[in-house]
């Protein structure tokens, strides 16, 4: 093999895997083509990724098929233990995988550290979770008649997942799923297939029985379609772009799988007048530049009452422009490059159409003189509703601040999306607190901070951000079904 990843930045260099992972074997697949992974903070080509054909990812499916039985009679406390061990590897591994995961992914090393541990945190709860999957026994109605529900693991679950988090995307699907009893076949993003399969070689050292963890990166069309169709693949659980995930839903409707969807959103972040200003900056840079602004819960719309509006852009614009860009490998780097090349493309696209609409550039606006794709912190204000910046995700280190006045007026403005997956909002009065908390459409509502995040919460979007829960003890609900047992003639 002749990528060019560096191995001895790792402790164990058998973490790096660039075949597919079917069956419990490690396989080029039958297609015999490759793809590049590339490091966007320098361009060089990582590695070659197999790449599955068709009966690469029907194989995945016949062998998890297989092993779903067995897998989902496993007593709890077995299956338990298997995910406690898998937890426990990625958490000693932690400075690997993290490594693995900015070579490809390009965040901040201290980002990706805090990624793995984040979505290890959905394997160690769900290993707990799996032992409390309980059912109910339900007053009967009639005599010698007993009702009872039961949570059975729904069977061969499949997992599509971006590259923005090219590790938790997937701990967060596979860790209740594993621990429902369901297999899962897992397609990572072409960009970020290698913190996939170190999960993958870590599973396999876990224990995890052949069959029940499979990854097969691949063309997406073709491996989604066959995701989406067999019959054998009862859920699906994917996070990505709004459009692709309204067209998986089309598709899986032709079997009607269970289908969790965590799709695009479009922040919007309120400052009010009444807010704690440091606080309020605090969140809004945590919101927005996590990740270069490369979440769906990144803070898309700043809105900001008048009162505030001019001291908290002051002292935003000063933090903004404290941000230190560079490589995710260079000590105290907090923003690292854009994924492509089409990422800046829209974050220019943006930025001109709001520019030209009277918005002003505060700070930043232009690529980075670094090069490749990173780009410059950016502070605009006097954006409006009616532009591009306000409406589409941004998806950039974009920071677009709106003006409003009035209380209604902001939840308003922030409703007036078909996104409603994250928003935050900063105030110390306690009777807004509550009306704004409510009044807002998004599934998650962040009060007083720009991070929500935790395994233990149900995270999820309404309206075309998505449907089902993930995190919590809802996540689990995505891959189970709920059998009712009706027992009669126990009359005496
Ligand atoms: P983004 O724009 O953030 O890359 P996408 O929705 O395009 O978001 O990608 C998220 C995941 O969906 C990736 O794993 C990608 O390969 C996959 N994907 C993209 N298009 C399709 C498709 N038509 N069918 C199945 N998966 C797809």
């Amino acid at each position: 093999m002749d990528s060019r990843f560096d191995r001895s930045l790792l402790r164990d260099a058998d973490l790096l895997r660039e075949d597919l992972f079917i069956d419990g074997a490690w396989t080029p697949g039958s297609g015999g083509e490759r793809t590049e992974v590339v490091d966007p903070a320098t361009g060089v080509v990582i590695a070659r990724m197999a790449s599955a054909a068709a009966a690469d990812v029907e194989r995945a499916i016949t062998t998890a098929d297989a092993a779903a039985p067995a897998w989902g009679r496993l007593p709890a406390p077995a299956r338990s233990r298997i995910l406690r061990r898998w937890y426990d590897l990625i958490v000693e591994h932690a400075d690997d995988l993290a490594t693995i995961l900015t070579a490809e992914q390009g965040k901040p090393f201290a980002e990706a550290r805090g990624e793995i541990l984040y979505g290890a945190g959905f394997v160690e709860w769900y290993a707990e979770e799996c032992k409390r999957t309980y059912g109910d026994v339900i007053p009967t109605n009639v005599e010698g008649r007993r009702l009872l529900t039961l949570r059975q693991p729904v069977g061969v679950t499949a997992a599509i997942t971006p590259w923005n988090f090219p590790s938790a995307m997937i701990l967060r699907k596979a860790g209740p799923a594993l621990a429902a009893g369901c297999p899962m076949i897992i397609k990572p993003a072409e960009e970020t297939p290698l913190s996939a399969t170190a999960l993958a070689e870590l599973a396999v050292r876990a224990g995890i029985p052949r069959g029940v963890l499979s990854v097969v990166p691949g063309p997406p069309v073709l491996v989604g379609e066959i995701l989406t169709s067999h019959a054998a693949v009862r859920a699906l659980s994917f996070t990505g772009s709004t459009e692709v995930g309204k067209l998986l839903m089309a598709q899986s409707a032709r079997t009607v799988k269970k289908v969790a969807l965590e799709l695009g959103g479009n922040a919007p972040l309120i400052v009010f007048d009444d807010a704690d200003l440091d606080a309020a900056v605090a969140g809004a840079m945590a919101s927005k530049f996590r990740n270069a602004g490369q979440t769906c819960v990144c803070a898309n719309r700043l809105l900001v009452q008048s009162g505030i509006h001019d001291a908290f852009v002051k002292r935003l614009q000063v933090a903004i422009e404290a941000l230190t860009v560079g490589n995710g490998f260079e000590e105290g780097s907090e923003q690292g490059p854009l994924i492509s090349e089409a990422a800046i493309e829209k974050v220019q696209r943006h930025i001109g159409d709001a520019v030209e609409g009277g918005a002003s550039v505060l700070s930043g606006g232009r690529r980075h003189s670094l090069g490749q794709t990173f780009f410059e912190p950016t502070l605009l204000i006097g954006v409006h509703r009616d532009m591009l910046v306000a409406n589409e995700e941004t998806f950039g280190p974009v920071a677009a601040v709106l003006k409003f006045e009035t209380e209604d007026e902001a939840v308003d403005v922030a409703n007036d999306t078909p996104f409603g997956l994250a928003a935050y909002f900063f105030t110390t009065d306690l009777g807004r607190m509550w009306r704004v908390g409510e009044n807002l459409e998004f599934g998650v509502v962040g009060v007083n901070t720009g991070l929500i995040s935790y395994e233990g919460a149900p995270f999820g979007g309404v309206k075309e951000s998505g449907v089902g829960r993930e995190g919590s003890r809802h996540g689990i609900d995505e891959f189970t079904e709920l059998k009712y047992l009706c027992v009669d003639g126990l009359a005496g």
